[in-house]
């Protein structure tokens, strides 16, 4: 798999959620399985503005295993979160259709060769 500064792979169950990212704080993850060795396949990609705990807990029951990291603010997690979709295999592999968007803010994809980057338009 692609190096991340993720964390895990952990089960995607609320206590362990809570236990291993239970402040309140944005970030970046990723919602997949893994195979008979243990090592985590990504199958969705997303980022949390303000509250990863909170977004995590609502995916249980939804995939198996989670991967996930904190980041300092807004930008950097949409930042992070392009960067995992681009090294996750981008829509061809990942249940994410469309590439990560910001309309709020207008931040565009730190990937030079992505068509989301700000000097493709
Ligand atoms: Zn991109």
């Amino acid at each position: 798999m692609p190096q991340t500064n993720l964390a895990g792979p952990y089960l995607l169950a609320h206590p362990i959620i809570n236990n291993e990212f239970g402040q309140i704080a944005g970030g970046v993850y990723a919602l997949g399985t893994t195979n008979s060795r243990g090592a985590f396949r990504a199958q969705y990609i997303g980022r949390a503005d303000f509250d990863l705990n909170e977004q995590l807990n609502d995916w249980v029951g939804s995939y198996q295993y989670f991967e996930a990291e904190f980041v300092p603010d807004a930008q950097a997690a949409f930042e992070e979160e392009c960067q995992l979709y681009h090294k996750f295999g981008g829509n061809e592999l990942l249940d994410n259709k469309i590439h990560p968007i910001c309309t709020e803010h207008g931040w565009r994809c730190p990937i030079p060769e992505c068509p989301y980057n700000e000097t493709a338009q």
